[in-house]
């Protein structure tokens, strides 16, 4: 994820990816069942200020739809089930963005809401307790990146012990790509596939969800599947060949019983399906293809 190579008419100070034109998909291919297991909701001011983000420090994002937008655009396209995520990068902030996302999954079946939380926040606590009770959320996304913490930072163990007692599971951008020197922490020493493994060890009973295969520890993240059974990867970004490093083609079929469908939107600098294709092309087992595509994300967020 660090080729500079795909970019080399982009200015400076501009985004470091491209924006690609690839012709998309008008529906999910073959009617599948799709449950997307990594979508982003946002309140309008939130999603415009990431766009603006991602414009100077990553790539272009094709797709400026708002919550409301989001949903649509899927639906439309045969994608019947999402999980919700949004991610806190200021105390307070987490509050409000729980909010919104209840709202949305109150009026969108089709939305698995999950909350989120600035771990060592003061009232970190009492933002869980709401998001699991009153607003009904299944589950925490967290973001070491944009939150500047290892996946083993000790503000995390309060998250963790709630979730795996109301038995929710954990989306954590664990990985240490992409790494943007815009989030003002060097990611590649700041998190590692090991600090995983010792959340996993801690919380027995915890469902953890790494999102983009772990990237770029890709074989750790795939040895530590066969070693616990609670954690789940998400294939988000990791496998649309627009980044330089990718896993091993033998995460297909290999790994279908513990991957899940994600794909990011609407962030993303290329066709909404782009990695949907990519895995009907490759898991040629059709119940592997279930469970990939929908059935694993199911199990995770029972719904
Ligand atoms: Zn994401």
């Amino acid at each position: 994820m660090s080729d500079d190579t795909l970019a080399p008419c982009l200015p400076a100070n501009g985004p470091r990816y491209p924006l690609l034109d690839d012709a998309e998909g008008a529906r999910v291919p073959d009617g599948a069942d799709v449950f997307d297991a990594h979508v982003h909701l946002f309140p309008p001011r939130v999603f415009e200020a990431i766009w603006r983000w991602f414009d100077r420090h990553a790539w272009p994002v094709r797709y400026r739809l708002h919550a409301e937008e989001v949903v649509e655009f899927l639906r439309a396209r045969g994608v019947c089930r999402f999980a919700g995520l949004a991610y806190a990068h200021a105390p307070g902030l987490a509050r409000v963005l729980n909010h919104a996302m209840a709202d949305l999954a109150r009026v969108h079946p089709e939305i698995v809401p999950l909350g989120t939380v600035l771990p060592g926040e003061p009232d970190a606590d009492d933002v869980l307790r709401e998001a699991f009770g009153p607003l009904g959320l299944r589950g925490v996304k967290l973001h070491c990146h944009v939150q500047r913490m290892a996946a083993d930072d000790p503000r995390l163990e309060a998250v963790y012990a709630r979730c795996a007692a109301a038995g929710l599971p954990v989306v954590i951008h664990a990985g240490r790509e992409p790494s943007f020197a815009a989030y003002g922490v060097d990611t590649r020493t700041l998190t590692a596939a090991a600090q995983i493994e010792r959340v996993l060890q801690r919380h027995p009973r915890l469902t953890l969800v790494v999102p983009h295969l772990g990237a770029d520890e890709f074989d750790a993240y795939a040895e530590l599947l066969g070693r616990y059974e609670n954690l789940w990867l998400d294939t988000t970004m990791a496998i649309g060949e627009y980044f330089e490093a990718g896993p091993s083609p033998a995460i297909f079929p290999g790994l279908a019983g513990r991957l899940l469908y994600g794909s990011d939107f609407p962030n993303l600098p290329y066709a909404w399906d782009r990695e949907l294709r990519r895995i009907v092309r490759e898991v040629k087992d059709p119940s592997a293809l279930r469970a990939v595509l929908a059935g694993n994300a199911a199990r995770v967020f029972g719904a």
